[in-house]
């Protein structure tokens, strides 16, 4: 018979970028492969229903991203379980009415968690809800190497995990092999299923047709050294000798709006677009010949798919350490903490070393997985067609339930 659209909640939060893209990326191939037969909801629960400090969690990010050491405590001295559980456990009785409210409204078949404090709340009030056996909840790890403790949880049905250094942790931290499924990590669908050329996306964008062209870039929020790193490649892509640019420069400041302004007001010798936050990164990226970004995940593996050898020149600490020698050993790019040095061996790949920035590219396509996201979505749709009872949520929610904790 007719079955009935079902709905689908995808937790995010927008710190960085990472998380609202991989939200995308999942909500756009659930339209391509299943059309009508999903509502999908893409929600930042914790902005819109809870108090401080859940829904200050953008603001807390960008913080602790300014003052990296910081960043690097929490990260690590939270990983012990009996912290992070207990501390969690207190917010949660705290906000599960509010985050309730956020579940009930959206009345999921499916929940899917693409954010590491995403899964405890939920799957808690889920079982104060009687839902668990009802709803479906999965994990999406949207870190490809060195990831939080709190991104696991073994009551989830699935942990979809980007590699298999993520996998073994997640066995590690007591989740069944059945449980986990290793795709990759999932990159929004226009990234994937590229079809203009190089020639016709420059024309679009108003770059140079002729000069190789470098993309910088530091995440959503424009973070690393860009601007350094603008300057110096200004200097080495410009040859002295012969009084004209051998490259052009393209730098995507995300929502770091002063380095934008910043850029804006310096004179360049050589062609540079500098724009803020872009919708159609694939765009950027299908017109450029390499990039260079922090060791943020999403745009690693959206480097990788378009073939572009990267250049890491910084890292978030403590989840994107990882990132580096996934990218480095594989041969698909270097790390480099120096903007001179980078911008030499930029203007090296567009001048004498072309052949090392075409192995790169090819060691890139290698290690991509495009197919990341459409097999997470085919697999939570089975996980959806198999179960029997769908969710009945409660008119009016009831407010008499007691926490245990
Ligand atoms: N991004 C974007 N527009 C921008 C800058 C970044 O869409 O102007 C996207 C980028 O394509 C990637 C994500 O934001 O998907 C950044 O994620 P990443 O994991 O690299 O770093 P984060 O910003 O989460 O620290």
């Amino acid at each position: 018979g007719a079955e009935r659209t079902k709905n689908v909640l995808i937790l995010m939060s927008d710190t960085g970028g990472g998380h609202r893209a991989s939200a995308e990326a999942i909500r756009d191939a659930f339209k391509l492969e299943f059309g009508d037969e999903y509502r999908i909801f893409v929600k930042d629960v914790w902005k819109e229903y809870t108090g401080w400090p859940l829904n200050d969690m953008e603001r807390q990010y960008k913080f602790m991203l300014k003052h990296g050491q910081l960043w690097n405590v929490a990260f690590h001295s939270t990983s012990p379980r009996w912290i992070h559980s207990t501390y969690l456990s207190a917010i949660a009785a705290f906000y599960a009415k509010e985050v309730e409210a956020g579940l009930m409204e959206y009345k999921p078949d499916v929940i899917i968690s693409v954010h590491p404090l995403m899964q405890h709340i939920p799957l808690w009030v889920l079982k104060w809800q009687g839902l668990q056996n009802k709803v479906i909840f999965v994990t999406v790890i949207t870190d490809l190497n060195t990831c939080h403790r709190t991104w696991f949880n073994a009551s989830v049905n699935r942990c979809y995990c980007p590699s298999e250094e993520v996998a073994k942790r997640a066995l590690f931290d007591g989740l069944d092999s059945s449980q986990i499924c290793v795709y990759g990590l999932p990159v929004r669908p226009s990234f994937c299923r590229a079809i203009i050329s190089k020639d016709e996306l420059r024309e679009e964008l108003e770059m140079d047709s002729n000069l190789p062209a470098v993309l910088l870039m530091g995440g959503g929020e424009g973070v690393g050294p860009v601007k350094k790193t603008a300057v110096a490649l200004g200097e080495a892509l410009y040859d002295q000798e012969l009084g004209s640019p051998i490259g052009q420069i393209v730098v995507i400041c995300g929502r770091n709006k002063i380095l934008a302004s910043t850029l804006e007001e310096t004179e360049w010798k050589v062609p540079v677009k500098i724009r803020g936050f872009e919708t159609q990164m694939e765009k950027w990226m299908g017109a450029c010949d390499c990039i260079i970004t922090k060791a943020g995940p999403g745009t690693i593996a959206e480097a990788l798919i378009r073939g572009l050898p990267i250049i890491l020149n910084d890292f978030i600490p403590g989840q994107e350490v990882g990132n580096v020698p996934y990218v480095v050993d594989n041969g698909a790019g270097v790390f480099s903490r120096s903007p001179k040095e980078t911008a030499i061996l930029v203007s090296e790949w567009f001048s004498t070393k072309t052949e090392e920035r075409k192995k790169m590219s090819e060691n890139a396509i290698r290690l991509a997985e495009p197919e990341a996201v459409f097999n997470i979505v085919k697999d939570i749709h089975k996980l959806a067609s198999e179960r029997k009872t769908l969710a009945n949520f409660p008119s009016s929610l009831t407010s008499s339930f007691s926490y245990a904790i």
